[in-house]
């Protein structure tokens, strides 16, 4: 890791989504190969689990100068979401577009200043369209204009028990990366009490000097951007801006593929880009 650059170069960093096992198996031994740093951002509950990296996995990448990034305990949704149709007294099933966002988690429902806790199962599909099943009947009536989201109580566990998770096993983590990409006021604060910064999406890669919020730094996907020809442009304008140009994949997208990653690669050692960790971003935050 170079961490002796100067505060006025530009600096990418490469950010890979969920701990998968292609995490390892693919960009990993490219990254070594090439002495190019990156960081993997973990969904605490996940590891181990068929698919995803393994602990030992985690610490390996971890011993080679990679930043491990909090990606929350178990990937829920950590803004509120419309339900779908109305709710009575009773129902088992709340109808949302994407209930595994809130499944098998305290939540709560809340319509004007109507509000109750619900203690949520599995999610599945029938005629009516998509919910996730509750434990016990909702006690009030809410009209579709009703939202649902995770309680303050298990929020705080999403953001907050994936680090502890992580101290305890001996690794460090300082920075956070919300679910899907998605924060609000509630998620952006607790994140702001327990983190130094946190990567959001957006339609930019570049966060730029002087203006950045380090709880919702903007990132896009390097795949896209490729597959759009957009790299190029965007490559060639964080240097011009000296910017901070975080951008994120998802080793199990299928479109993911060595061949791309090494053309991001060739397009940074061109222009003679930096490549680094958010930890090596530190100095973008603190002037900001
Ligand atoms: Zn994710």
């Amino acid at each position: 890791m170079n961490l002796n650059y100067e505060l006025t170069e530009p600096l990418v960093i490469i950010s890979y989504d969920d701990a998968p096992l292609t995490d390892y198996t693919i960009a990993f031994p490219l990254h070594v190969q090439f002495g190019i740093p990156a960081e993997i951002n973990v969904i605490s509950d996940y590891i181990g689990v068929s698919g995803y990296l393994t602990k030992e996995q985690i610490l390996n990448i971890y011993g080679a100068g990679w930043n491990i990034v909090a990606h929350s305990k178990g990937h829920k949704l950590l803004i509120d979401s419309f339900i779908n149709t109305t709710v009575n007294i009773g129902d088992k099933k709340i109808y949302i577009s994407e209930p595994d966002f809130f499944k098998h988690c305290p939540c709560k429902i809340y319509e004007g200043n109507k509000s109750e806790e619900i203690i949520t199962g599995s999610s599945g599909k029938d005629s009516i369209g998509t919910f996730v099943q509750l434990e016990t009947g909702i006690k009030g009536y809410y009209s579709a204009n009703a939202r649902i989201g995770l309680t303050d109580e298990s929020i705080k566990e999403q953001i907050i028990s994936c680090k502890n998770f992580f101290l305890k096993i001996g690794i460090s983590v300082d920075h956070f990366t919300y679910p899907w990409n998605a924060y609000d006021a509630r998620s952006q604060q607790i994140v702001a009490e327990h983190y130094i910064s946190a990567r959001a999406g957006s339609t930019t890669a570049i966060n730029e000097r002087g203006s950045i919020n380090r709880h919702c730094l903007n990132s896009v996907d390097f795949i896209d951007l490729i597959m759009e020809g957009k790299l190029e442009k965007v490559l060639n304008e964080t240097v011009r801006k000296r910017a901070l140009c975080i951008l994120f994949a998802h080793t199990w997208d299928p479109r993911f593929t060595a061949n791309k990653l090494l053309t991001l690669f060739n397009e940074l050692q061109k222009r003679g880009i930096r490549i680094g960790t958010r930890n090596d971003a530190m100095v973008f935050f603190e002037k900001s």
